[in-house]
């Protein structure tokens, strides 16, 4: 049985990249008879807007996507996401970190690596257990232990074969940060499970985490569901659209116009029809041909 989710960060309100997301979930979702959840992913507290989840799902029911299911907020759920880690832990596949920035940085530079990835630098594994671990600092942040070979192959719906050498490219990641916030990955490969989703389809700004989540989700022995990532709208500067780069609000008074925007992105077909519902159903048939 398909279940499929649309999981936005509650960092602003949705804007035109988002949205494409939002519709194009909901349309897999039901061109292929599933179920389609929303989720709050609000676990970078710091990084979230008080109201903005309001707000997001109030901006979906205008756009008539509205979750088949309860929405749940990722804040909620720390205890699932300690759990994992417990797991990971007895499997020895975290441990604890004590490095500032600084001293990864400092660490890098010994080694006359200046590898960057992101401008974040690849952990070069002080602390992992067969390093010498902690040697007297402070466990700051937990890791996931990258085994090797860590690189992860994997087919996208849309973009087709993906891989990515985790060692080389991302090195051993955080699961819960030094400020006791849990990492994305973690809180997605849990949930994604948890809430038992076959099917991800999201922006292709998050493309490059796939590799990282799979790693995940064959540590904790959880299946690795089917990924689409979108195309991204981008902004007149020809950066990504994104709230940093004052992605305009959704014009909501009328979100038909709106939604044949987030469509043609998508490569379907003009909105024929007046009422949000009948396009929406015509889109999902046009797109499950
Ligand atoms: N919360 C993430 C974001 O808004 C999306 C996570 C996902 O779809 O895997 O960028």
């Amino acid at each position: 049985m398909y279940r499929g989710r649309f999981a936005p960060s509650p960092t602003g309100p949705l804007h035109a990249g988002s949205l494409v997301a939002a519709l194009a979930s909901w349309l897999d979702a039901r061109a292929l008879g599933g179920v389609w959840l929303v989720r709050i992913e609000d676990v970078d507290t710091p990084r979230c807007i008080a109201g903005a989840d309001e707000i997001i799902l109030q901006q979906l029911a205008t756009c008539g996507l509205v979750s088949d299911e309860p929405v749940v907020w990722q804040s909620q759920r720390g205890a699932l996401y300690q759990q994992a880690l417990d797991q990971l832990i007895d499997q020895q596949r975290a441990y604890p970190c004590g490095c500032s920035r600084k001293d990864i940085e400092a660490a890098l530079r010994a080694q006359g690596l200046t590898r960057e990835r992101h401008h974040a630098a690849v952990y070069p594994g002080t602390c992992r257990p067969d390093h010498g671990g902690l040697q007297g600092k402070p466990a700051r942040a937990w890791r996931f232990a990258v085994h090797a070979p860590g690189e992860v192959r994997w087919t996208d719906r849309r973009l087709g074969p993906q891989a990515q050498d985790v060692t080389a490219e991302v090195g051993d990641f955080i699961l819960q940060r030094a400020d006791g916030l849990w990492a994305y990955q973690l809180a997605v490969v849990v949930d994604d499970a948890a809430q038992g989703i076959t099917h991800v389809v999201r922006g292709e700004d998050l493309v490059d985490n796939t590799a990282r989540q799979i790693l995940l989700q064959r540590a904790l022995g959880l299946p690795t569901p089917a990924y689409l990532h979108t195309p991204l709208v981008l902004g007149d500067n020809g950066e990504k659209l994104s709230k940093q780069n004052g992605a305009q609000a959704l014009d909501l008074n009328d979100p038909l116009a709106t939604l044949d925007r987030a469509a043609r992105v998508l490569g379907l077909p003009p909105a024929q029809d007046s009422a949000v519902h009948d396009a929406l159903a015509r889109w999902a048939a046009a797109w499950a041909a």
